[in-house]
């Protein structure tokens, strides 16, 4: 309630965070109305330039009414009006971004795995709730997390659900799904059978999971792997794609060796992270030939350049990587962002993800991650998209990634047109969630709610 009030106080006040004359105006958010949850939100933003990533084009101005946590209506006239409203002139509205790849419960710190494993569960959530709020002033309106504690996780999810914790819309894939001390087995998903596998998939969707993800090899964090080997056999794979997708869910697959990749387009997954083709020697080598089957299966790809630079970058200066079973970490790590040109030129869809929470990589850091894709031969317009419209469709989020009638208005406005410089998303002047405002520019600490 407290935090409510304060928002309700700061909204009758005018916006002053957004400089100038104050673009906020109405009563209808007044102490008590219920900001914290989509219900009962109604809003108008009036005279906004929309921008329209399908298309690759800024429209407008318009006026764009929300409702109940949905843009309702996009018209060139403001109907009549009581509720609350914001003057959008000169401003332009965006499609908050998605981030298809973070680990809520990892701090992002040199030693990330350490710092987990030494922590407590009640540090661990301080850690997700901090990520997230991270994430949300960044203009990041849903993440997807493929790597966590299961349970912690629903707690999570739930306190953000609950309005208790500003931050993301979180899809989950619980525990990532690794043989016996495999890949991340830290975070509680080790199976040893496809029968395991199956039930292990069926308990985690009863408790809210929304994807499955796999550690189909070896990873960087996880000393006694090697990122160069295969490590779920094809059967494994088949049965998880079997029993989630008779649920209606989808399944991902961590793959840095190239014959993971292969299992993974033979076992029908749905999309690879960060897919980084390294050779039996663990060199790194785009097999075109692959690259064109994970093409040709419409299997996506979330690539997670910018947080390999970082932990590259990292590992350099410290001298050595975390898993000495991998020796070639450094040249993998960096070569990620130059995987991206071929894979993109063959017409493989590209998901724009991070790796945030793992080595030195903050909640924060889309916006370089689809910056760096622009280096790799995609549009200004092409990058956007793997983290709007494009990333939704392959996370199966039909509803979000634009600025349209019928979408969940998770929105970002912004001073500059983010189609002619990506940068303009930096900082958005505001954030808002499920057609909630829960960010502004200038509220460094956003409030949190009382324990
Ligand atoms: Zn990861």
């Amino acid at each position: 309630m407290q935090r409510r009030r304060r928002l309700g106080e700061r909204l009758r006040g005018g916006g002053e965070a957004l400089g100038g004359g104050g673009i906020l105006h109405g009563t209808g958010l007044g102490a008590g109305t219920g900001m914290t949850t989509a219900k009962t939100t109604a809003l108008l933003i009036r005279d906004v330039a929309l921008v329209d990533v399908v298309r690759g084009r800024v429209d407008g101005p318009r006026s764009v009414v929300i409702e109940d946590g949905v843009t309702r209506g996009i018209v060139a006239q403001a109907p009549a009006w009581s509720g609350p409203s914001l003057d959008g002139s000169g401003r332009y509205l965006a499609p908050g971004l998605i981030d298809a790849h973070v680990h809520c419960f990892l701090n992002a710190s040199g030693t990330p795995r350490l710092d987990y494993l030494a922590a407590s569960d009640e540090e661990l959530l301080a850690v997700g709730r901090h990520n997230l709020g991270v994430a949300i002033r960044a203009g990041i309106t849903t993440v997807r997390d493929v790597g966590a504690p299961a349970a912690l996780m629903t707690q999570l999810q739930g306190e953000v659900a609950a309005g208790q914790v500003v931050g993301p819309h979180v899809v989950s894939s619980g525990a990532s799904l690794c043989r016996p001390r495999g890949h991340g087995h830290f975070f509680g998903g080790e199976v040893a059978s496809p029968a395991e596998l199956r039930a292990r998939i069926e308990q985690q969707i009863a408790g809210g999971a929304q994807w499955v993800k796999l550690m189909a090899s070896g990873g960087g964090l996880t000393p006694g792997t090697l990122p160069h080997r295969a490590e779920l056999s094809v059967a494994m794979m088949q049965a998880a794609r079997e029993v989630a997708h008779a649920n209606g869910i989808k399944v991902t697959a961590h793959c840095h060796a190239t014959a993971a990749i292969e299992r993974v387009v033979e076992a029908g997954l749905d999309m690879i992270e960060h897919a980084s083709f390294l050779d039996p020697q663990g060199r790194t080598r785009v097999d075109i030939d692959v690259a064109c089957r994970v093409r040709d299966s419409g299997i996506a790809v979330c690539p997670t350049v910018y947080g390999g630079f970082l932990t590259a970058q990292h590992f350099r200066q410290v001298g050595e990587a975390a898993n000495p079973d991998d020796p070639t970490a450094i040249e993998r790590l960096e070569a990620r962002v130059t995987n991206v040109g071929p894979l993109h030129r063959l017409g493989v869809s590209i998901v724009g993800g991070t790796d945030c929470g793992a080595t030195h990589t903050p909640f924060d850091t889309l916006l370089d991650e689809i910056t760096a894709f622009t280096t790799q031969g995609l549009s200004t317009v092409e990058a956007l998209r793997t983290v709007t419209s494009d990333g939704a469709e392959k996370l199966g989020l039909s509803r979000r990634g634009r600025v349209a009638a019928g979408y969940e208005a998770d929105l970002v406005l912004l001073a500059a047109d983010p189609l002619a410089d990506l940068e303009a998303l930096r900082r958005p002047l505001m954030v808002l969630k499920a057609g909630e405002i829960v960010h502004e520019a200038g509220e460094r600490t956003y409030p949190q709610p009382p324990p």
